[in-house]
């Protein structure tokens, strides 16, 4: 320990502090509890504690995720989807198109041997499940509302101090902050930051028929809308957007912003029938420099954070968590270089992939050029056509890696 450090304010010691109780970081707490009982971890949450069903959690929020199948299957994994399903609704189909233009392409369960090729769940449900669980979890710690405020690496520890004033030590820190993570850059880890000018607007639509499990995505002169089937008759909407567009359609009326989507989407989707609270993301690519450092580890958001345009986000931090807990699963030192190496070298590949495609995605179909139009309406009509070449598409979607 450096001798600067005053012993007694050495609150404890712990094997693990994840920073941030968010999605990735309270799911990544529960998943090691549940791998590895003999673990102590401490979580850093920078908002209070909340009581299940409390609104506006951070992380938490209104929004509604996709699960990819591979998804659905770690949460099967770690005991938490016999809860939440009952509050999940299955795609069974999904649609995509190009508006004004002949592409179109359509994915269907049935062809792979799946119930469904994902899941739709309100982030909320996940949130109340697992603050319910943590919070009876005796190897689990929970510091809110505090953060980080400085980080001292020594050979075999980090030391943490809080700026409440309380000091802990651990093998390994990971850092589960989202994008725009403070202990990031105290650990010396920039993050690359490229804006899109877009926005993505969310809400839940009400419909007035039934909506058959189908998930629709259509690319407007605007961005992609996407359409995802929820509980109770219900869409989740995720409309991306220029900025300025998305502040004027924060500004609408309930009615006057039904009325818009129906007109933005047509009837494919059925008949809106009202809209619930509504939420404005700005939307950009950031990508860490580095995925590890002396005993730290970087998870989620923290990590990559990408446009919603492909719903892969959530999906590709549950890859992490997974190489995390079994990694920390089969160690006598949680933040040992070898372990740190194995988690960057396995994880790697995997997030490039995932941040350049959607990045892709994002470009491509912003563009208003003929070219670009006939390429990616092409390129719809190739997969509309094609199995061999809709069957990659589809098991990525499902977030299953070859
Ligand atoms: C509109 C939209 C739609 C999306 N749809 C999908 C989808 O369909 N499928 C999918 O897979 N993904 C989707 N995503 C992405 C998904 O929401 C993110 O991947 C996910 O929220 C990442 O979780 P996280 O825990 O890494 O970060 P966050 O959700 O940002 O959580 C970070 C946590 O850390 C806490 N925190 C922050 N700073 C500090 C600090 N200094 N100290 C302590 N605590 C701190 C915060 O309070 C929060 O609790 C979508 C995103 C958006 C914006």
């Amino acid at each position: 320990m450096s001798a600067d450090i005053d012993e007694k304010n050495i609150l404890a010691e712990f094997d693990l502090v994840i920073a941030g109780g968010g999605m990735a970081g309270s799911t990544l707490a529960w998943a090691l509890s549940q791998a590895n009982p003999s673990l102590t971890i401490a979580v850093i949450e920078q908002q209070a504690k909340v009581e299940p069903g409390q609104v506006n959690q951070a992380s938490f929020d209104s929004r509604s995720i996709a699960l990819a199948a591979a998804s659905v299957d770690l949460l099967q994994q770690w005991h938490l989807w016999p809860t939440l399903v009952a509050n999940a609704c299955a795609i069974k189909h999904v649609k995509v198109s190009d508006r004004g233009h002949f592409g179109k392409v359509s994915l269907q369960q049935k062809d792979y041997a799946k119930d469904a090729l994902g899941y739709v769940l309100e982030v909320e449900h996940l949130g109340n499940l697992l603050r319910a669980k943590l919070a009876n979890c005796p190897q689990i710690t929970w510091f809110a509302p505090t953060t980080i405020s400085s980080l001292t690496p020594e050979q075999h520890w980090q030391l943490v101090q809080l700026d409440n004033g309380q000091q802990l030590r651990c093998k390994l820190l990971v850092i589960a902050e989202g994008g725009a993570s403070a202990s990031r850059k105290l650990a010396g880890i920039n993050m690359t930051q490229q804006h899109y000018g877009q926005s993505a607007v969310i809400t839940n639509l009400a419909l007035e028929s039934k909506h058959d499990f189908i998930a629709f995505e259509r690319f407007t002169q605007h961005g992609p809308i996407a359409l995802l089937p929820l509980t109770k008759q219900r869409y989740s909407l995720v409309y991306t957007t220029t900025d300025t567009h998305a502040k004027q359609l924060m500004q609408l009326s309930e009615p006057e912003f039904v009325e818009h989507m129906q007109q933005a989407f047509g009837y494919r989707a059925g008949v809106f029938s009202a809209c619930g609270q509504r939420a404005m993301y700005p939307l950009s690519l950031g990508m860490a420099d580095a995925i590890v450092q002396h005993r730290v580890a970087l998870l989620g958001n923290s990590l990559h954070n990408l446009h919603p345009i492909a719903g892969q986000g959530f999906n590709l931090a549950m890859r992490d968590i997974a190489k995390l807990v079994q990694l920390l699963s089969q160690t006598d030192d949680p933040g040992s270089y070898k372990l740190l190496r194995a988690y960057e070298m396995a994880r790697q590949e995997d997030i490039k992939q995932v941040a350049t495609a959607t990045d892709a995605l994002v470009r491509l179909f912003s563009n208003q050029s003929r070219i670009c139009a006939l390429a990616r309406n092409l390129g719809l009509l190739a997969l509309l056509l094609c199995k061999p070449l809709k069957h990659p598409l589809a098991k990525h979607a499902m977030g299953y890696r070859s």
